[in-house]
C-alpha cells in the first residue's frame, strides 16, 4: 500500500476478510462505491489505463493500477516474480496480469483514494509511455497465446527460512549474499579466514533474530565439520589456553564446585584440559575426526566423536555443560538447547559463548563485521536468546563479554585476513621478534558469555 495515506488503513480489515477466500485482493477506486480525489486529467489517464487493462488483458477487476493489494502467501511463494519484465508504474498492471494467469480467486473492494497527505507523485511521461508499451506487449502475448511463465518450479519454498525463534516468515535482508568461489570444508575451520563470504544476512521482523541463509542442510553441514582439519589452530595453542583459562575463571563462581562436565564442540580438547585443571570430571563431544583424535592422543582427554544427539545416555547426566563458540554454527539452536536440558542434572548449569549482535561493534562495522561468514548461521540478540533458552527450559542467569586472548602475531594474521592494508608486512616483521608471543586480551562485546540454569518444570 501507499504510505502517504492515499490508501486509508481503515480498509485493512476488509482486505483481511476477503483474503480468507481469495488469493489476491485489491482496493479499487473504480469498483461500485469507490472514489478518487484526482483532478480531471489524472482521472482520465488512470481510467483509460484501467479500461485497457480490463478489456485488452482480460483482468477481471475494475482496478489494475493502484498498489493497495493483498496476496496469499502461497501465491507469492510460487509466483515467478523474476519473469515480470516491467518495473515502476507498469509493474502494478503486469503483476495482476500474472496473478490472473495463476489464480481465478481475485477480488476487489471499493476504496476512497484520498489526496496524499505528504510527498509528490513520481509518475513521469516516460512511465506513461512505458505503461502503454507494456499493455501492448502483454496484449500481443495474450492474442497469440504465447506462454507466460507464471509459476517457477525452481523457486524454493521458503518454509525453511521461518525464524528459528518465533517461526515468523517475515524478514528483511540486511546484507546480500556473497558466495565463495570454491567451497570446501576449509571454510568451516575454526581459524577459517573465509571472512566476507556468506548467504543472505536476514533479520526477523518479528523478534529481531539475525540469521544467515545457508544453502546447506544440516546433514551437509555436519559432513563439513566432521572432515575439518585445522593445523593453524594449534599454532596458537598458548593463546587458546590463556583464552579458556580466562573465561573459565569468569564462569567458575557460578558453577557447582565439582562434578561431571560435558563440553560440546570441544575441538582439540584445550577447553577440556582447562576444565580438568579446575577439578571437573570431563567429557568432550566433537564432530571433527581430526580434532577428536588430537584431544585423545595429545591432550589425553576423553572425547566422543560425533554430536550430542548420538552421545550414549549412560554418559551423564552432567552437573555442567559448556559450549564455546558453537551455538552460532548450529542449524537449530533450540533443538540442541533442549538436548542440553535433558542431559543436565536438575539445577545443572549450562555456560556458553556465542555471537551477539546487540552491540556497538557490528553496528558500526555493518557488512564489514568480520563474523558474517558462511559457517555462522545465527547472530543473537538478548531478547531472542532469552526466548530461545526459555523454550528449552533454561533460564539465563548472567551474561557478559567473552574475552579472547591472542598473540600479537595472530592479531596481525587476522587483520590481514580481513584485508587490512599493511597487516601482513607488520605481522611478518613482528613474527621475527620476541614480541610475537605477546598476549593481548580482546573483547568488543560482540561475543558474549551466557550462563544458564536448568529449569526443572518444563
Ligand atoms: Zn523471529
Amino acid at each position: 500500500m501507499d504510505a502517504d495515506f492515499s490508501h486509508n488503513p481503515k480498509y485493512l480489515t476488509i482486505m483481511k476478510q476477503l483474503l480468507e477466500d481469495n488469493d489476491f485482493v485489491i482496493g479499487s477506486r473504480y469498483a461500485k462505491g469507490g472514489r478518487c480525489d484526482y483532478g480531471l486529467v489524472r482521472t482520465l489517464i488512470s481510467r483509460t489505463a484501467n479500461m485497457l487493462a480490463r478489456y485488452l488483458l482480460g483482468i477481471p477487476t475494475h482496478e489494475a493500477t493502484t498498489s493497495y493489494r493483498g496476496f496469499s502467501v502461497d501465491l507469492l511463494r510460487q509466483m515467478a516474480l523474476n519473469t515480470i519484465w516491467s518495473d515502476g508504474y507498469s509493474f502494478f498492471m503486469e503483476s495482476i496480469f500474472v496473478v490472473r494467469l495463476a489464480t481465478r480467486k481475485l477480488a476487489e473492494f471499493p476504496i476512497h483514494f484520498e489526496d496524499r497527505r505528504a510527498g509528490t507523485s513520481k509518475i513521469s511521461k516516460r512511465e506513461i509511455i512505458k505503461a502503454i508499451y507494456n499493455i501492448a506487449r502483454l496484449f500481443y502475448r495474450r492474442l497469440f497465446v504465447i506462454p507466460f511463465v507464471v509459476y517457477d518450479p525452481n523457486r524454493p519454498i521458503e518454509k525453511d527460512q521461518a525464524c528459528e525463534n518465533c517461526n515468523s516468515l517475515f524478514h528483511m535482508e540486511m546484507f546480500p549474499a556473497k558466495y565463495a568461489e570454491n567451497e570446501d570444508a576449509s571454510i568451516y575451520q575454526c581459524t577459517s579466514s573465509g571472512h566476507r563470504t556468506h548467504g543472505r544476512i536476514l533479520k526477523c521482523l518479528h523478534c529481531g533474530l539475525v540469521f544467515n541463509e545457508t544453502r546447506h542442510d544440516a546433514k551437509k553441514l555436519l559432513d563439513f565439520y566432521s572432515n575439518v582439519e585445522d593445523p593453524t589452530y594449534l599454532k596458537n595453542i598458548d593463546s587458546r589456553f590463556k583464552t579458556f583459562r580466562y573465561n573459565f575463571a569468569k564462569i567458575k563462581p557460578r558453577l557447582p564446585a565439582s562434578g561431571k562436565l560435558l563440553d560440546i564442540g570441544s575441538y582439540c580438547g584445550i577447553s577440556l584440559k582447562v576444565a580438568h585443571e579446575n577439578g571437573y570430571e570431563t567429557l568432550g563431544v566433537e564432530p571433527s575426526k581430526w580434532a577428536a583424535g588430537y584431544s585423545e592422543e595429545v591432550m589425553q582427554e576423553r572425547v566422543f566423536q560425533g554430536v550430542l544427539r548420538d552421545l550414549p545416555a549412560e554418559e551423564g547426566p552432567f552437573d555442567v555443560i559448556t559450549m564455546w563458540d558453537v551455538m552460532e554454527h548450529l542449524p537449530h539452536p533450540v533443538e540442541e538447547m533442549k538436548r542440553i536440558h535433558s542431559r543436565l542434572k536438575p539445577g545443572g548449569v549450562f555456560a556458553f559463548s556465542t555471537l551477539f549482535i546487540d552491540n556497538w561493534y557490528p553496528k558500526i562495522m555493518k557488512e564489514r563485521w568480520p563474523w558474517y561468514m558462511d559457517m555462522h548461521l545465527f547472530y543473537f540478540t538478548l531478547d531472542a536468546m532469552n526466548q530461545l533458552l526459555t523454550k528449552a527450559g533454561l533460564q539465563l542467569v548472567h551474561h557478559q563479554k567473552y574475552t579472547h586472548v591472542i598473540t600479537l602475531e595472530y592479531f596481525f594474521f587476522k587483520l590481514d585476513a580481513l584485508g587490512v592494508f599493511g597487516a601482513k608486512f607488520l605481522g611478518d616483521a613482528i613474527g621475527k621478534t620476541s614480541l610475537r608471543n605477546f598476549m593481548i586480551p580482546f573483547s568488543f562485546g560482540d561475543i558474549q558469555l551466557f550462563i544458564c540454569k536448568r529449569l526443572d518444570n518444563l
